[in-house]
Parts: structure tokens; sequence; C-alpha cells
């Protein structure tokens, strides 16, 4: 007669070693007193989702206030859904942001002393640990087929009973031992069940970082532990992980809350100390007047790599994010105006319970805010490293102009009156690409937008003087008189105030005049300061581009 443990030794007669073995060989981390051992555990499935930044960006926060540990995990169990590469990818996102892990799976290869870091890898780990369980009688083989759990399933679902493998549906929690060993043996696939003692008409309670304490019904679900592939749930090795690894805050998303029972059951089956847990909100997004989940298919924005694209320097997302994650951060940076998260105090306690509404227009304000921050220099590399991948055009312009390209990023930049007009680096070509005398050519090649009512000749007339006329060596309001003067030559008001009184003695104002030198330069009427693009055009440039739209007026 076989009993639980021959069945034990069978299915896993390669395991000598006990949990004991594994607490001594992965032991407590010698860290000072309150620092904490975070972690991302994310799924190579394609992409690093807004959300996963967001609790990474938290975890690494509360490792790093701490003198902490922040360390990756790769969950890497659903070998159908895994995408080639996208481990790595993971990772040079995350040191795009500036949250790479210290310790686990990075990529090319682990770091750190309590690996593999890679689930795939850590077969033999759960499979101490499952044997033990069984040992115990807490895990038993189940060799029911997808047809007779979806036919349970139909079952529930008319009685409208809770789905799932618990009490009288849980056909194999009683094999006998004899049965099972010889259903393994006649090469029969199974699956390994956790055997739950929980009541679901009790409620079990645990303490969430953010929520404080949670009561919920405690759990009575046979879970599925190790798939017939031999690779475990994401629940069993949830527990087993952290466990090992030794992490004392579980960050994760708050659809996870519903799992927790499960995960409270199977830490004290395992006999393993209960680790903090911190569920952060989701982020959500309003859709036809309704809040939803970002979604990985419909939204761009649920990808990380939508802000990289879109020219996003790394500090802004991260300050928003910041501001979704602590209430006060938003009062903060109005006086810390430096927007460096490392400075600013996290806390578990400022963060919002509810779903938050990922919010485009707080994002921009942010970034504009950051990017105001920056030197032309630094924007110049910036936007350099940036266009390299994502703007071809405006990559090559920035090789060829450098000297041109900085002073054009330079215009109103620094001080308290900083211009902050660029939310993002795809729109600096935009903005600045007339400079570029090739960009130039493009934007006049049809035609110059001069305002139709003042008379071409006279255009004309004003641009030829101004062009002989204009002096390079005056200070900007100085410069400004000469443009005034250059007006009244030709028969336009100093001032809209001085023209609106008698408009009939006038062709227009100086503003009228302004735009005609800025259409002239620019091709546009709206352009970056005029003062500043003469000077950074030079008397050349400026002459040559005045030639062009004097020709182009009959
Ligand atoms: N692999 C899980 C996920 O991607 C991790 C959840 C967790 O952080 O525990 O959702």
């Amino acid at each position: 007669m076989a009993n639980f443990t021959e069945l034990a030794n069978y299915i896993f007669p390669e395991i000598n070693e006990t949990i004991e073995d594994l607490e001594k060989k992965y032991p407590p981390r010698k860290l000072p007193e309150g620092a904490e051992v975070t972690r991302f555990a994310p799924s190579p499935t394609g992409f690093l989702h807004l959300g996963s930044l967001f609790t990474s960006l938290v975890a690494h926060k509360v490792a790093k206030d701490t003198k902490g540990v922040f360390y990756l995990r790769l969950e890497d169990t659903d070998t159908k859904r895994e995408i080639e590469g996208s481990g790595e990818e993971l990772v040079r996102q995350l040191s795009f942001f500036g949250v790479a892990p210290e310790e686990g799976y990075l990529g090319e290869k682990d770091v750190g002393e309590y690996g593999p870091y890679r689930q795939s890898e850590r077969e033999h780990i759960y499979r101490v640990c499952i044997k033990e369980l069984m040992l115990k009688g807490r895990a038993y083989p189940c060799f029911c087929s997808a047809e007779q759990l979806e036919e349970t399933r139909e079952i529930q679902e008319m009685n409208k009973e809770i789905p799932g493998y618990y009490g009288d549906y849980a056909i194999c929690r009683n094999i006998d031992p004899n049965d099972a060993l010889a259903r393994i043996k006649n090469g029969e696939p199974y699956v390994i069940r956790f055997r739950s003692l929980g009541n679901h008409n009790n409620k079990v309670t645990f303490h969430d970082e953010i929520r404080g304490d949670i009561s919920i019904a405690e759990n009575d679900l046979d879970i599925v532990i190790m798939k017939s592939d031999g690779l475990p749930t994401y629940h069993f090795a949830h527990a087993v992980d952290d466990h090992f690894m030794r992490t004392t805050t579980v960050i994760r998303g708050e659809e996870w809350i519903s799992s927790a029972p499960i995960h409270l059951e199977l830490f004290d089956a395992l006999g393993f100390k209960l680790p903090r847990y911190a569920h952060l909100p989701v982020i959500m997004k309003l859709d036809n007047g309704n809040k939803r989940k970002l979604s990985k298919r419909k939204d761009p924005e649920a990808s990380v790599s939508h802000f990289i694209e879109g020219g996003y320097p790394a500090e802004a997302l991260k300050a928003y994010l910041m501001s979704i994650a602590n209430s006060n951060f938003e009062e903060w940076t109005a006086e810390n105006k430096s927007y460096n998260i490392d400075e600013f105090k996290f806390s578990f306690s400022k963060m919002s319970l509810d779903g938050v509404l990922f919010d485009q227009d707080k994002l921009d304000f942010f970034s504009k805010e950051v990017i105001a921050l920056f030197s032309a220099e630094e924007l110049y590399k910036r936007c350099l490293e940036w266009s390299e991948k994502f703007d071809v055009k405006l990559n090559e312009f920035l090789k060829k102009y450098q000297q041109i390209s900085v002073k054009a990023l330079n215009i109103e930049r620094g001080g308290e009156k900083a211009r902050k007009d660029f939310s993002n680096y795809s729109q600096v070509y935009p903005i600045i690409g007339f400079f570029y005398p090739e960009r130039y050519a493009e934007i006049v090649k049809d035609g110059y937008p001069f305002n139709p009512a003042i008379e071409s000749s006279v255009v004309k007339k004003v641009l030829e003087d101004f062009a002989k006329s204009n002096d390079y060596s005056l200070a900007n309001d100085v410069w400004f008189s000469t443009v005034k003067e250059l007006g009244v030559r030709h028969g336009f008001a100093e001032s809209g105030k001085i023209y609106k009184q008698s408009p009939d003695q006038y062709k227009g104002h100086v503003g009228d005049v302004a735009e005609m030198i800025r259409v002239a330069l620019c091709g546009a009427k709206n352009s970056p300061n005029l003062y500043c693009v003469l000077q950074i055009l030079g008397k050349e440039e400026v002459n040559r581009r005045i030639n062009l739209a004097v020709t182009s007026l009959k």
C-alpha cells in the first residue's frame, strides 16, 4: 500500500533537500535596521506597462529611501506568452528611467546571492517545497481534465456557486495514493494542487501598508501549485520566491488583493513569515465617461515605450508618476523646483486608494517644467539621443548645425521667466526647424503667409529697408525702437494703440511690421523671440532670406 511519502518520493526522487536547507542557503539578508527589500516581478510578455513602471518606481524608491535593496525577478513560467528578448528590453527601459535594479535578473546575467532570478531556473527550489508540502499532506496530484473542470464550472454557474476547485468539487483531493501512483506510472498527465484547510465563510485579516487592515474571506481553493509542465503557478512562486529572496515588502498592483488569502495560507503552510504588502492603485482611463484600466490593446499610453518614443524626459514621467503616488508631491514641487524625486520623502500613507486616472495634461505640465530646467547644451544632447532613433531629420540637422541648434534651444532659457514651450522632444523640430536653411526652403516653397491686407509693394519696401538698416549690435529694447522707426518711415503707426485711434491714417502698426520680418525669416507668423532669431541667423542669412521673400512678392 502506497502512502503520500512514497508518492512524494516517486514524484520527486531527486529531492533530498528540505525547506530547512533552503533557509540556510538563502539566509536573511544582513541589512541595517529598517532597510526594505523590494522587487519588481515582471512577466516577459512584451513590453513595460505604465502601471509596471509605476510599481517599479515606488519599489525602487522605498528601497533607496531605506538603504535597502531593489531587485528584479523574471516571472517567466508562462512559456506560451513569453516574447523573446522582452526581458532584456524591460531592464533597458527601467535603466532609461533610472530605476534599474541592482540585483536580480539584469538582462544578460543574474547578479546577487538569492538567485537564480528567473523562475524558469528555480524548478529545484519549488520542487523541494512541494515535496515537503506533499509529505505534510498539504499537496496532492490532480488528474482532472480540462473538460472535467469545465463541467464543474458549468454546474457551479448553474447553482450560482463560487467557481473553483474546492470542497466536494475538489475531486482529486481525497485520491487514494495507490491509485495516484498507478496513474502517474501509467503516464497520465497531472498537476499538483495545494490542499486548503480554509473555510470561505470565515474572514482573514491582513495589513496593507496603503489601505490598512483588509478583511476578506478565507481561502478554500485547492489551487494548482505545479502545472503539468513542472513549472509553478504565480501564487506558489510568489510565496517561495519572496520568502527565499527575503523580500520585506511586496509592492504590487491592487488586482492581487483578492488573491491575498491564497497567499496567506500558502505562507502559513510553508512555515514562512508573511512579508508586508502594499497594493498600489491601478492607472485608469476615462472612456466615454467610464473609468477603465489602461488597456494594452486599446491605449498607446499603456506602454512606457510610447512616452520614450514621444520624447518625454525620464524625469518628467517619473515626476508625473510620483504625483500619482503621493498626493503631496505636487505641493512639494512648488517649493522644490528641481523635480528631483530622489529628494522627495515618499510615504505609503499619502497614497491614493482608488484607481487613478491617467492625465496627459498633467504629464505635459511636468514635462515642460522639467525641460525648462535643462541647459541648452543638455537639451541639445537629449534631443540628439532621442532623434537618433525617432526623428531622423532632426538628428541630421542637429549634427550639421550644432551651434545654431544650441543657440536656438537657448532662446529664453533659464532664469525666473524661462520659456516652457517644449513638453517633449518631438516638439523641437516644428519650433526650431526654420533655423536650418534646408527646412526654411521647404517651408517657403509654396509662398509666405504675409498678411493679405497689406499690399505686396509695401511689404517689399519695408523688407528691403529693413535689410539695409537693421543694426545687429543693438540691445533688444533699443533694437525694437528701430523697428518702430522703420514702420513709421513706411506709414505704420508706432503702436497698436495709436493705430486704433485713427486707423485711416496708417497702413498698419509696428506689430504688422514685426510680422512681415518674422514671416520673411521664419516662413510663419509665429516664432521664438524675433530679436533672438535675428541674432542667431546673423546678417548674411537674414539678408539672404529677406531677398528670397522680396523676390517672391510681385
Ligand atoms: N508577474 C506578476 C505580474 O506581472 C507579478 C505580480 C507581483 O508583483 O507579485 O503581474
